[in-house]
């Protein structure tokens, strides 16, 4: 038998070009799309709308590579991890991490979602980064993160993820495709249809990619994974600094608002006696003002094995004054689920 095609590692466009192929109607493909990016169908047989020829003859010449729900965790403060396995039986984790308004009600419910089986890019801080790069995850292993995690926000919390981030595993813009597909599938009306500026795909610079992406225009916000403003510290955790600095990085981000006009976030880890002091705050306040931004403060989870540790709360308050007297947007963003290994990586290396 000649192989079969995957189809959740289809873009809509190949969807439906498999679906002119095999002779089909045009709403056949819609309807497998729906079936793969909304439903999370995890076989033909469950296309209950289906003719049951037509999903014999698609169990024949198709094949649905998915991936199934192998542990969660809760944390006291209501973020969910979730690991899956793949076919591959790699693992992969998603999170979901919940804010509350005052009352205890569920406000804002977003995912953080993996794009690649570890990660080749090495930062000293990260678990993933300590794998290695296994694999890139296909379209569907990266929706159906998302659709999983909405399953378990509406048992949870009675109610729809409402932002996804791609700050998972892996480097999302080292699996451009796949990643930018996979964003544009949960937009899509008959997908999960989620407006693109709920959607953030983050990166730690990979400057050619960023170039595509504001080329593309593709609509969903930028957010640069920055963590050191200068390029002693930055080389010191992050090895991509090496060949793509903070020059370069001014550069493609200044091209990057000239095309699109749109602010970036910076994500900055802050870490104990390392970055976190006022001469780092003055190198953080002059990036955020290369284009309109903002810049979010990370509250680390620390990491076994790892000598950067989080900072501490009265360091935080010093170097938020530093960076609000220069006038940058800054938000905080707690350190969630560390009762359950929810730093990125951390729960799948301890599971496999
Ligand atoms: S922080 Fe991101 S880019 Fe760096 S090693 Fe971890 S997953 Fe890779």
């Amino acid at each position: 038998m000649s192989q079969r095609i995957n189809l959740s590692a289809l873009n809509k466009q190949q969807l439906s070009d498999f679906c002119d192929e095999l002779g089909l109607k045009r709403y056949r493909s819609d309807q497998l799309f729906q079936w793969i990016h909304h439903k999370n169908a995890k076989s033909f047989d469950e296309m209950t709308n289906l003719p049951a020829m037509l999903r014999g003859s698609l169990a024949e010449k198709a094949e649905l590579k998915g991936s199934k729900r192998a542990a969660m965790n809760r944390s006291k403060d209501g973020t969910v991890k979730c690991l899956f396995r793949l076919h591959d039986d790699k693992l992969i984790e998603a999170v979901l991490i919940p804010e509350f308004f005052d009352d205890g009600v569920a406000d804002r419910l977003t995912v953080c979602v993996s794009s690649q089986v570890g990660c080749v890019f090495g930062c000293t801080f990260c678990a993933t980064g300590k794998m290695g790069l296994y694999r890139n995850l296909t379209i569907g292993e990266i929706t159906s993160q998302a659709l999983a995690i909405n399953t378990i926000a509406m048992e949870e919390y009675g109610k729809r993820i409402t932002n996804i981030v791609y700050m998972g595993m892996g480097e999302p813009f080292h699996n451009y495709g796949s990643v930018v597909d996979s964003a544009a599938i949960l937009c899509d009306p008959l997908g999960f249809n989620l407006s693109p500026k709920r959607i953030t795909i983050s990166t730690v610079g990979l400057t050619k990619q960023i170039r595509r992406y504001a080329d593309e225009e593709q609509p969903f916000p930028l957010a640069i994974s920055l963590h050191a403003a200068d390029d002693d510290k930055r080389n010191k955790i992050m090895p991509i600094n090496k060949s793509r600095n903070i020059e370069a990085l001014r550069e493609v981000i200044e091209y990057y608002y000239r095309k699109l006009r749109r602010p970036v976030t910076y994500e900055y880890l802050l870490f104990d006696r390392f970055n976190d002091g006022p001469d780092d705050a003055r190198k953080l306040a002059k990036v955020a003002q290369w284009v309109p931004s903002k810049v979010n403060i990370i509250m680390y989870n620390n990491v076994e094995g790892v000598m950067l540790e989080r900072a501490k709360e009265d360091r935080l308050g010093r170097f938020i004054s530093e960076l609000s007297r220069r006038d940058v947007r800054v938000m905080v963003r707690r350190s969630r689920g560390d009762d359950i290994d929810a730093g990125c990586g951390q729960l799948a290396i301890r599971s496999s």
